[in-house]
């Protein structure tokens, strides 16, 4: 086994560490009584213009929302699910159920019926909180799963149900219940302790039933105090948020916003973000790689050809040269200062004013960044870091450090978060952060979590100072029939960021003699180089069988196997008629390929690959 050493930790970091709240109502007390008039949320209105809440402001809100839920007779520990998008009342719904001392269940907007009810079942939720209609519509049709819940809270509209309340009518009642009791939601965040259940958030995992895992105040609490003292962030900061709130990655932003006091823009509409960048200017964004993936290929479509071509690609080729130098901290050579300077003049300055023009850093968490996507945005001088967690540890154990970047690592451990490595390379996890287990699964409680620390499935190496490479996953590994090793997670994100047209890819070859590969196009993107070539007015999938966009993906699988050691590179592929979706079962909630579902679904396709 391997330990890291420890964070450069100082004296005096572990009593700092122990010096946080005791429940994530405390935090939120705690923050109000530092920050009371400063600005905490930003949100739409409904006429789509930015408005306001300040700390007092948002302490109000929550107050009259967990006051109406224990009107409703919430009681301790009592599940609370929440089913929306990314908004500002799923914040403070959230808020509102952890201060009433209630328990939150994270259901993502996107999953599926039969999940919902298992979730809300497995989970035993008391009061539901959904966002419109058709969210109401899926707890509705479990009649059992409905008969049992005590109300159902509706964000947007309502309904004649008198099960059902409108959100209005939930403040209203905590408006009365404050009247009648005005100390009742300071009683209940009394009550509320570190080892209190504060969040079940289920893992959709690539395969099997979903699991809930159980996260106490106290793993929140920790979150925000440990990456607080790393001193990444500060009060002054804007965050756009719009991550899921179901995930992991997205709640765990909400707690560091608690503790350090800065302020969220939240906007969960993708479709807005490029709006949202600019007219918030955030300091700091979280993201999937699948969004940073995203905008590398629209500003490569966007300066494929003619003069802005050339210069994009010279500009880019400088900007790549001054990587070493700048992660090592050295002085530019004359000559490369002077053209950096001037192709951030031409190219990089517009791309940072798209991004809003004052970001600081963005931080990549909840899959693998490609190394050659980080590089392309710090060839251009915005720095994308990478942090690394999951759904068990409460997100974030490790954050690689804005001040001194290590590209391709996750960085070292956050304070107080410990990390082996197992013989057979997995990575090892145990600290506060560490949930005590899944709700009602004792077999896979006993598999994953042994003495305190839990098995993570990720295979990964630690550098001399500590800083970790996410280099696989345990399970995912293909063993070709010639006996090699090929990490897929490895294959699949080099043709994604060798390809601005594949959106998606599985790569397969258990027990066959090559790798071969399912590759989804990205619709917009091909609709666009459709329309560039000639063959416009056709469909997505009717291009996906175009012997020429055939030609065109053939090309970028041939560069990207360049890349690839002999035994990984792919030799034949399909291009799949649409992209892989939630609704299909393919990909979980949380944007993760089930690589086995798919496989399954796609066997013939690929075993004709292998007919020669
Ligand atoms: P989830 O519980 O859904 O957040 O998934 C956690 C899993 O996401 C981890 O076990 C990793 O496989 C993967 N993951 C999260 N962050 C990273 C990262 N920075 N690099 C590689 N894999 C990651």
């Amino acid at each position: 086994m391997t330990d890291a050493p420890a964070r450069a930790d100082g004296p005096g970091r572990e009593a700092q560490l122990r010096d946080r709240s005791s429940s994530v109502g405390q935090m939120l007390l705690d923050q109000v009584e530092r920050s009371g008039n400063r600005e905490a949320f930003r949100h739409r209105d409904a006429a789509e213009r930015w408005t306001s809440l300040s700390w007092n402001q948002t302490k109000d809100q929550v107050f009259e929302l967990a006051a109406g839920l224990l009107a409703l007779g919430l009681e301790p520990e009592a599940r609370v699910s929440i089913a929306a998008t990314t908004r500002i009342e799923w914040i403070l719904a959230d808020l509102a159920a952890m201060c009433a001392g209630g328990a939150v269940t994270t259901v993502y907007p996107t999953t599926q019926h039969d999940d919902v009810a298992f979730i809300m079942n497995d989970a035993g939720v008391s009061i539901a909180v959904v966002e419109d209609a058709e969210q109401l519509e899926k707890v509705r049709r479990d009649a059992e799963l409905y008969d049992r819940l005590r109300a159902v809270i509706m964000i947007d509209g309502d309904d004649p149900d008198e099960k059902v309340h409108s959100w209005q009518d939930l403040r209203e009642l905590g408006r009365t219940l404050l009247q009648e009791n005005p100390g009742a939601v300071d009683e209940a965040i009394a009550r509320t302790g570190p080892d209190t259940v504060a969040t079940l958030i289920y893992t959709s995992g690539t395969t099997g039933r979903p699991k809930g895992v159980v996260l106490n105040h106290d793993a929140w609490a920790y979150e925000g105090r440990a990456v607080q003292l790393f001193a990444l962030l500060h009060p002054s900061d804007v965050q756009f948020l719009w991550l899921p709130l179901s995930h992991v990655f997205g709640k765990a932003l909400l707690a560091l916003q608690l503790q350090i006091g800065f302020v969220t823009a939240v906007d969960g509409r993708i479709e807005k973000i490029v709006d949202g960048l600019g007219e918030v200017r955030p300091t700091w964004m979280a993201g999937a790689p699948r969004i940073f993936e995203k905008v590398r290929a629209r500003v490569m479509m966007g300066t494929q050809g003619g003069v802005k071509g050339l210069i994009a690609r010279w500009a880019f080729s400088v900007g790549q040269r001054t990587i070493p130098y700048r992660l090592a901290g050295r002085p530019l050579p004359r000559g490369l200062a002077a053209q950096y300077w001037l192709a951030d003049r031409l190219v990089f300055s517009k791309l940072k004013e798209r991004m809003g023009g004052r970001m600081r850093f963005m931080v990549s968490g909840s899959a693998k960044l490609s190394t050659q996507v980080q590089n392309w945005f710090y060839a251009a001088g915005l720095l994308v870091i990478e942090g690394y967690g999951l759904t068990e540890t409460s997100a974030v154990t490790f954050v690689d450090d804005p001040r001194a970047p290590r590209l391709g690592t996750v960085g070292r451990p956050v304070p107080g978060t410990e990390v082996q490595i197992a013989d057979d390379g997995e990575v090892l996890l145990r600290g506060p952060g560490v949930s005590g287990g899944y709700h009602n699964r004792a077999e896979a409680n006993a598999e994953s979590f042994v003495d305190g620390w839990f098995h993570t499935g990720d295979i990964g190496e630690l550098d001399a100072d500590g800083y970790l490479r996410i280099t696989d996953r345990k399970k995912d590994l293909i063993k070709t029939s010639g006996g090699k090793y090929v990490a897929p997670q490895k294959v699949e994100g080099i043709l994604v960021a060798n390809c601005p047209y594949a959106s998606q890819v599985v790569v397969y070859g258990e027990g066959r003699k090559y790798v071969t590969a399912l590759i989804a196009l990205d619709p917009e993107a091909i609709t666009q180089w459709a329309a560039d070539n000639d063959l416009g007015g056709q469909s997505p999938s009717e291009l996906a069988r175009h012997p020429k966009v055939r030609e065109l993906i053939s090309g970028y699988v041939d560069r990207a196997n360049e890349r690839l050691e002999r035994w990984e590179t792919v030799k034949r592929f399909v291009i799949l008629d649409s992209e892989l979706s939630v609704d299909s079962g393919e990909v979980t909630p949380s944007m993760k390929i089930r690589r086995g579902a798919v496989v399954r679904k796609y066997q013939p396709q690929l075993d004709d690959l292998y007919e020669d």
